[in-house]
């Protein structure tokens, strides 16, 4: 299996959950990342103290403010990373912040349709837009003609809840606008990466399994998984990943998820 050698990845919603495993497990690395941009939206609150004292132990975690709906802080987020980068490119961009409201199909409403289309699936597509530049400087920088994790990728962190063929879950939860925005994110992922092929960028759909964060547990079952699991899945998944790979929708296991 190929390694991953990331010098520079940028996580989403790095707090808690499964943002804050992937940030853990990337330290642990045996070739741990020079840069660790771990963004959150309040990293001076309360739910941002288990990052801070890591990244108080670790000098490449570098905490960013970043709200995913709002193209500002976007902006100043891409700036912040290329100011940290110098002429470097940056390597991997994990869109893993999201949100859902347990909802039922009768239940929806436009405020939470348009909420939670704007954080799962705009988010993504104006995260990739503002670094896109960045992502491209890692791609050149990098030899070889081949896409993979250590050259540049973008990581649409989605769910299996946004398969239309599986339709997994419908009975314990309805949640039609969060399957709605993951459908739609999947389709980004697929744009995504016909666009960003010619650049050398791969661009995935991943589903981290049922995972035990505050989503995975909101709705009061326990979910199979730990952040741990998942996360060393993913992992292992995110290495192993080439050309043959880009716009596809894969599980933390890296099987193929039927769209
Ligand atoms: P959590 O609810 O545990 O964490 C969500 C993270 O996203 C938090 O850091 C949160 O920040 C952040 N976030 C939410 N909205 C925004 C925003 N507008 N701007 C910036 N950050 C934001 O979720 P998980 O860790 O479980 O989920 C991570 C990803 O994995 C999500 O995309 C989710 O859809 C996906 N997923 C999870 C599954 C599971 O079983 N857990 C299953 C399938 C997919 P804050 O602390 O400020 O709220």
């Amino acid at each position: 299996m190929a390694e991953l050698h990331v010098r520079s990845l940028l996580v989403t919603g790095a707090n808690r959950g499964i943002g804050l495993g992937l940030v853990q497990h990337f330290l642990r690395m045996p070739n741990p990342p020079q840069w660790i941009f771990a963004t959150c939206r309040d990293p001076k609150g309360q739910r941002a103290q288990e990052l801070q004292n890591l990244a108080s132990k670790h000098p490449n975690i570098i905490i960013i403010p970043l709200e995913v709906t709002d193209p500002t802080s976007i902006k100043a987020a891409a700036a912040k990373v290329g100011e940290h980068l110098g002429g470097s490119g940056l390597n991997l961009l994990i869109n893993n912040a999201g949100i859902v409201k347990l909802n039922a199909l009768d239940t929806e409403t436009l405020e939470d349709m348009r909420e939670i289309y704007t954080t799962n699936t705009v988010g993504p597509l104006l995260m990739a837009q503002a670094f896109l530049p960045l992502l491209k400087k890692a791609a050149q920088g990098s030899p070889g003609s081949g896409l993979s994790c250590s050259k540049a990728a973008i990581i649409n962190m989605s769910s299996i809840g946004g398969s239309i063929a599986s339709s997994f879950g419908w009975e314990l939860m309805q949640i039609t606008s969060y399957r709605c925005s993951k459908a739609a994110l999947n389709m980004l992922s697929r744009c995504q990466s016909l666009a960003y092929k010619e650049h050398g960028i791969l661009c995935v759909a991943l589903h981290p399994g049922w995972v035990q964060t505050d989503m995975g547990s909101c709705a009061g079952h326990m979910p199979p998984l730990t952040v741990d699991d998942s996360v060393q899945g993913m992992l292992k998944v995110l290495s192993s990943l080439s050309e043959k790979d880009t716009g596809t929708f894969l599980d933390w296991e890296g099987n193929v998820i039927p769209w």
